[in-house]
């Protein structure tokens, strides 16, 4: 078992290890006497693991629990499911005082995390992340959001959970697919700040070291979060690989999946910088051979400049100037401002 404390708005403990799910309810107990939680998760997750969670909960005294479920999946990431959430907890008198958990993945934790923010100004919510993208991305940090019809997570807050769980054993349900695609997330930390990680990750036995892994990923998250919790800056160095893959997921359609794009983003942006010759030959290398054990893709059929032109309407831009997030070694990233006119030309090479 592994600990982190995070020291933003808010302090809370991320917890990381094996049989976390039975033992929630003691350790929402420890921070709290209230009677009444919410759970509120998807229809697969809480097929495997809602029962055992809410027996949890009533081992410790937790009386009144009562559980929302939505479908599976990116559509469910809406207004209309927070809306749903808000008639839910006010149907269940949830006050300021009970507790809110997030069981799932990304998408539970990201509309729960929301509903939870804005409900009352604010009830104390739990992430319990049940995906690797989740356990060391998604769940920590506080950013809470909606999609909308025009664009994903344009909605959305930054509020802290009061607590985090990251189970391993929850791993083992996903399918391997979805597991890779949160691989794509590990190798992105290991790239930008800690080596070991990232020979640990693309190891053959990285099973072996999964709480490890996990731990070392979340520490980094926390470090970057608490020097930038409102991402204005150091926060930035988290979207290594990011601006490309937005551009390749909304080109897609958003059938290429988050991580798969990450993968080709990192892999094509590091390729550039090195034929630019402002990071090493080999770099990129490195991160191929990385991606290619959790079979993640790392080039595109897309219109270089088609993508180019997606990336510069993108948020991280700022007037004549985009931001590149750069590895100037495998453990040690940099944010690398470079002018709108130089970077067509850098995704073109990136993308060959
Ligand atoms: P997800 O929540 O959709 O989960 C993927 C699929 O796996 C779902 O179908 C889910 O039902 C299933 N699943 C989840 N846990 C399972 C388990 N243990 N066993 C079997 N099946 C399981 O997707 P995700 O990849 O976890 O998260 C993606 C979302 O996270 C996106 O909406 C993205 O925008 C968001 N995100 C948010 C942040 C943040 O900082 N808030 C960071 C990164 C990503
Ligand atoms: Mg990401």
């Amino acid at each position: 078992m592994k600990q982190v404390t995070v020291k933003t708005s808010k302090t809370y403990e991320v917890w990381v290890g094996n049989g976390l799910l039975d033992s929630a309810g003691e350790r929402i107990r420890a921070l709290s006497s209230a009677q009444r939680v919410a759970v509120v998760s998807d229809d697969t997750v809480a097929a495997l693991y809602a029962g055992r969670l809410l027996d949890s909960l009533h081992r410790a005294g937790f009386d009144d629990c009562s559980l929302f479920t939505f479908p599976h999946g990116e559509a469910s990431k809406t207004l209309a499911t927070a809306a749903k959430l808000y008639e839910f907890f006010a149907g269940h008198q949830i006050t300021r005082g009970d507790w809110i958990i997030a069981l799932g993945g990304g998408v539970v934790g990201d509309v729960t995390g929301f509903a939870a923010s804005t409900f009352l100004r604010g009830v104390r919510y739990v992430q319990i992340p049940t995906t690797l993208l989740a356990q060391v991305d998604s769940s920590v940090g506080g950013k809470t959001a909606v999609d909308l019809e025009c664009g994903k997570n344009l909605v959305g807050t930054f509020y802290q959970p009061s607590l985090v769980l990251c189970d391993i054993q929850l791993l083992d349900t996903l399918p391997r697919e979805i597991f890779c695609d949160g691989a794509a997330e590990v190798i992105k930390y290991g790239a930008i700040r800690d080596r070991e990680l990232f020979e640990m990750t693309a190891s053959p036995d990285y099973r072996k070291h999964l709480e490890e892994i996990i731990h070392r990923c979340v520490s980094i998250k926390r470090d970057i979060v608490q020097n930038d919790e409102f991402d204005t800056g150091e926060r930035m160095l988290l979207n290594f690989g990011h601006t490309l893959a937005h551009a390749i997921e909304t080109q897609s359609g958003y059938t290429i999946p988050h991580g798969r794009a990450v993968a080709i983003g990192m892999v094509a942006i590091t390729k550039a910088a090195a034929a630019a010759g402002i990071v090493p030959q080999g770099i990129a290398e490195e991160l191929e051979r990385a991606c290619w054990m959790f079979d993640l893709p790392t080039s595109t059929d897309f219109d270089p400049s088609g993508l180019a032109q997606i990336c510069l309407g993108d948020k991280k831009r700022n007037q004549n100037q985009i931001n590149v997030i750069l590895p100037e070694q495998i453990g040690r990233a940099v944010i690398h401002p470079m002018p709108v006119e130089a970077f067509q030309k850098f995704i073109c090479e990136g993308c060959r």
